[in-house]
């Protein structure tokens, strides 16, 4: 934690980066675009920049339409806050190639596994969202809560706290939420875009998804598992896969939830989810990722059934 003000820190620098972790989510965009808005107010200007475009559904939120890709990142650029990153490699690019000039980095999350890699760090393993400990931080800087930014901070926590069922949502959180609603949150726009948004597109990658559950460690590990293959042949894109875990996970009696996703020939992406006691965490990081104890990730470099064999393997050494 850092008691100066933000606003102080960053007065000096003309261009501040805003960086998130790649495949963003909810809560990097709601957090990032909050936050961008409210150093705006104290007069502070910044750049939010994602390695990739983020998905459709978050595009209903103010200022999205301004996210910038990694190409367009200005050169001179001295300081940056990184938000919802456990380690400056999050951002899926090599940042001191695009900017390297760097020498003030601000670190802004809530993962347990975070490396507290910035000069200064703000890091809050509490919060059920990183949007959580950005509203703190404008309120700190008496930045106005306009509908716009609860906007955002609500999003950040509504998609973080699996719309507040998650063990992270708290009662800071429901305050927060409550709060965020009070200063004009959109809430009906919210529901719409990001609930009732599916596309024909993401019911049949379900489908698939659905068609590949397996179990293990007699049926307390459910996992899921997509190809390169079948992601190409159903012609989806990122964003379609978002919430696939929450079907193994919410089967009755299992703990671990696992989905494998082969991203690139010899790439898999495998998202971890627990209920009660196997921190996924420690599990992701046996692998070189990390995140919660209840959610976490990892990226393997082996074909996919080398990787659901390998990964398996260790959460059944751990159920
Ligand atoms: P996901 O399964 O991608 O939704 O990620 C679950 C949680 O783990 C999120 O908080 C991610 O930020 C984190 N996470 C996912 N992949 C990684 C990784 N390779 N390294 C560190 N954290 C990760
Ligand atoms: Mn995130
Ligand atoms: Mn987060």
């Amino acid at each position: 934690m850092f008691d100066e003000n933000i606003a102080t820190i960053l007065a000096p620098y003309k261009k501040i980066l805003i960086l998130t972790h790649e495949m963003p989510d909810g809560d990097c965009i709601g957090s990032a675009l909050g936050l961008a808005q409210g150093l705006k107010q104290k007069g502070i200007y910044t750049d939010v920049v994602m390695k990739t475009p983020i998905p459709e559904k978050y595009s209903f939120l103010p200022g999205s339409e301004e996210i910038l890709l990694p190409d367009s990142l200005n050169k001179q650029v001295e300081a940056v806050i990184f938000v919802d990153c456990s380690d400056m490699e999050r951002i899926g690019f090599n940042l001191k190639e695009f900017c390297p000039k760097i020498n003030m980095i601000i670190n802004i999350d809530h993962h347990v596994s975070n490396t507290h890699f910035g000069h200064f760090n703000l890091v809050d393993t509490q919060a059920a969202a990183t949007g959580e400990i950005i509203y703190k931080l404008l309120l700190k800087m008496e930045a106005e809560i306009t509908p716009d930014i609860a906007t955002a901070l609500y999003t950040a926590l509504v998609t973080d706290s699996g719309s507040f069922q998650y063990d992270n949502t708290t009662s800071t959180t429901l305050k927060l939420a409550a709060d965020l609603l009070d200063y004009g949150a959109n809430r009906k726009t919210i529901k719409k875009y990001i609930w009732e948004n599916s596309s024909l597109t993401d019911i049949n990658v379900l489908k698939a998804a659905l068609n590949s559950l397996s179990f293990s460690a007699e049926n307390k590990i459910a996992y899921i598992y997509l190809s390169l293959n079948t992601i190409n042949s159903l012609q989806v894109s990122d964003e379609n896969f978002e919430g696939l875990i929450n079907y193994p996970r919410s089967i009755a009696g299992v703990e671990v939830a696992i989905f494998f996703k082969e991203i690139e020939p010899q790439v898999v992406k495998v998202s971890f989810r627990s209920k009660e006691y196997v921190d996924v965490n420690q599990l992701a990081a046996v692998f070189g990722g990390g995140g919660h104890v209840r959610a976490a990730g990892c990226t393997l470099s082996c074909s996919l059934d080398d990787a659901i064999k390998q990964v398996l393997n260790v959460t059944q050494q751990r159920i």
